[in-house]
Formats: structure tokens, sequence, C-alpha cells
């Protein structure tokens, strides 16, 4: 039997990197795509002269040329860090906006079946709480972070459009939080952020007075849900991610026992729209994948720890920010 063909954008990044091990494992032939705007040659070099992977190194806002056939899409190029966005904005209203619309193009053409990553910042600081997929969200679209919320919201749309109008098969998972192995280290998310100034034996930087709240998932937790909603027939967006809420305060405070650190908290400013709580509703994906995360935060956090204490001086003193 012919191999499964699947391109995976943003394959450089932590979750593209991922979901290219994942589908390789399940013995698709894996084209991977990114620029490296953000992402790191690192994470796919186990997988260069594999037979059944490819890498192609292409800007996804470009037209998008490939031979041959092509039976699924992931589109998971973007930028996805706060500091990563609001450092190139335009960009990242490109690959959103642009880069999905080449993107669904190719699908038609193709034939193939498209998942789009859309996000939890949909529901920017949400009214709704958990937030149920049915939420239509609370964003500042001209707000610094409305160019990653907006892209992603026109990316849905976009992606409905296609689905609606030209009966393209389309998938669209609402990412939350997802941490774990192959995260930039000076991305400025919370878990590197926390992970790194521990190990540097920096303090650790709790931005407003650490009450906000977010609900961290593992990212084995994380593939396993996006790959189920792929090959399920459900077009409309699904939440993946783990309900546990945690306070940001706490998670600092669990970061300093898990990592022994000596450092203590101190305190900057809430960043602009910083959303005040979030926790995902997991209702649906529980009844239409059966998936639920199994990863325990000590568990994942155990592992990450790990990874980040894996890297050399030379990348944890490594700031581009
Ligand atoms: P990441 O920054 O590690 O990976 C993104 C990758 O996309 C990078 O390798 C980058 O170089 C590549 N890229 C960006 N623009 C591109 C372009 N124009 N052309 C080609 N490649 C491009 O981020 P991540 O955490 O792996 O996130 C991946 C996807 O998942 C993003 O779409 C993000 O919005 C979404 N998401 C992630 C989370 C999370 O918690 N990690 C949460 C919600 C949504
Ligand atoms: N945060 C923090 N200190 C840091 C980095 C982040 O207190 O050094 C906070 C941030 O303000 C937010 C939460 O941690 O409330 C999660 O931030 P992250 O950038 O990881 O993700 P997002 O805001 O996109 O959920």
């Amino acid at each position: 039997m012919q191999r499964k063909k699947i391109l995976i954008t943003g394959a450089a990044g932590f979750l593209g990197s991922h979901l290219c091990d994942r589908f390789i494992s399940e013995g698709y032939y894996v084209v991977g795509m990114d620029n490296f705007i953000t992402g790191d040659k690192k994470n796919i070099e186990h997988l260069l002269g594999l037979e059944n992977f490819e890498f192609v190194a292409h800007d996804v806002t470009n037209f998008i040329e490939l031979r041959g056939g092509l039976d699924y899409i992931l589109h998971f190029a973007s930028p996805a860090s706060p500091i990563d966005y609001l450092k190139i904005p335009i960009q990242t209203l490109k690959v959103g906006a642009l880069g999905t619309h080449n993107l669904l193009g190719l699908a038609k053409a193709k034939k193939a079946r498209m998942l789009i990553a859309s996000t939890s910042e949909v529901y920017g600081n949400p009214l709704v709480h958990p937030q149920t997929e049915d939420y239509y969200g609370n964003v500042n679209t001209i707000g610094p972070r409305g160019v990653y919320d907006e892209a992603k919201r026109f990316q849905e749309s976009i992606t409905m459009a296609y689905h609606r109008f030209h009966g393209i098969e389309t998938r669209i998972v609402r990412i939350f939080n997802t941490y774990g192995p192959r995260m930039r280290l000076n991305d400025g998310r919370v878990i590197p952020a926390f992970l790194g100034q521990a190990l540097r034996g920096e303090d650790l930087t709790i931005f407003g007075d650490g009450s906000q709240t977010r609900s961290f998932c593992y990212v084995d937790d994380q593939i396993e849900g996006i790959y189920r909603l792929l090959l399920s027939d459900y077009s409309e967006p699904v939440n993946i991610g783990n309900p546990n809420e945690i306070t940001i305060k706490d998670f600092a405070e669990e970061i300093i026992k898990l990592t022994g650190t000596k450092q203590k908290l101190i305190y900057k400013d809430l960043p602009v729209n910083d959303p005040m709580q979030r926790q995902p509703d997991i209702t649906l994906a529980k009844k239409l994948l059966g998936w639920e995360p199994k990863v325990e935060r000590f568990e994942g956090m155990k592992i990450t720890f790990e990874y980040f204490k894996s890297l050399t001086e030379e990348e944890l003193y490594k700031s581009e920010h």
C-alpha cells in the first residue's frame, strides 16, 4: 500500500517537530516545511536523511509548490510566543492570513485534508470560564496581541469558508498552553522563562501579581489530541488542552520546588491584554475523540526540566531578546 503523504508547516518548531516524529512513527511520508523565523534546525536534525522525511525551506506566505500527491496538511507555522509575535507582528499576521490562504489553495488543488493550529487566544481575555468552543471570545483587535489573536481568528474564518464553499476537508484545533522538550529557552513563554531563570540562578519574574491563571498541557497529550482530530470527521473547532488550572504565582512556587533554586520571585508589569484566566473545557474532545490528557504537570515538568538541563552553557546564556 502507498504511504500517506503529509505536509507539516512549522516543522522546525516545538509542536511541528513533535508532529513530524509522530507521523513518521505512524508510517507516513512527511514533508516538513519551515523558514526558521522562530524555529531551530536542531529540532529536526534527527529526521534528516530518513527515507520517509523530506525538508523544504520555504516561507509559506509565498506561493507553495509541491510535486505529486498529498493526503494531509498540518499548518503549524506561526510565531507562537508573545515576545515573538510582538517582535515580528507583520510576519505573524501574514503567516496566519496569507500562509493559510496558500495552504488552503494547495489543499484544494491536491484534494488534501487540512488541519490548522488555532489557539485559546481566539477567546482573548475570556469572560466565559472555562472556555467552551461556542464562546466567541473577547479580543482587543488593535492591542499588541491582536496581531496574533486576529490572525488566528481570520485563519479559522478562511478555513471554514474553504470548507463550506469549496468542500475542502478541514479540521481546527484550538490549542491551549502546551509545553515540553524543544521549547525555545528564550522564547519568553512562562515555562522556558522560569526554568531558564532557575538554571542561570536568576530570580523568577512574575508578570502582574501572579493571580492570572493558565492550564498547561504536556506535549505528548497535545500531539495525541491533534492526531485523533485529524483522523476524525469533525470540521468545527475543538479545544485540546489540559484543564488543570493554576495561578502563575503558584506555578512559580512549584518551579522553585522542582528546580531546587534558592532564588526568589520578583514582580514586573503585566503585559498589555494579558488574559487573566484560561482553562479549556474539553467535553467535546472527550466525546468526539475519546481523548483526555494523561500526563500530570509534575511529571511533564520533570521531563521538561531534564531537557533544559541538557542544553549547553552557550544555549542557556544565549539571549535574543
Ligand atoms: P514555534 O515558534 O516553536 O514553531 C513555529 C514554527 O513556524 C517555527 O519553526 C517557525 O520558524 C515556523 N514559521 C513561522 N512563520 C513561518 C513562515 N511564514 N513560513 C514557514 N515557517 C514559518 O511555535 P509552537 O509552539 O511550535 O507553535 C506551533 C503552532 O501551534 C503555531 O501555529 C501556534 O500558533 C500554535 N499554538 C501553539 C501553542 C503552544 O502552547 N505551543 C498554543 C496555541 C497555539
Ligand atoms: N509570565 C510571567 N513571567 C514570565 C513569562 C510569562 O509571569 O517570565 C506570565 C504571562 O504574563 C502570562 C503567563 O505567564 O500571564 C503565561 O505566559 P505565556 O507567555 O507562557 O503564554 P500566554 O500568555 O500566551 O498564555
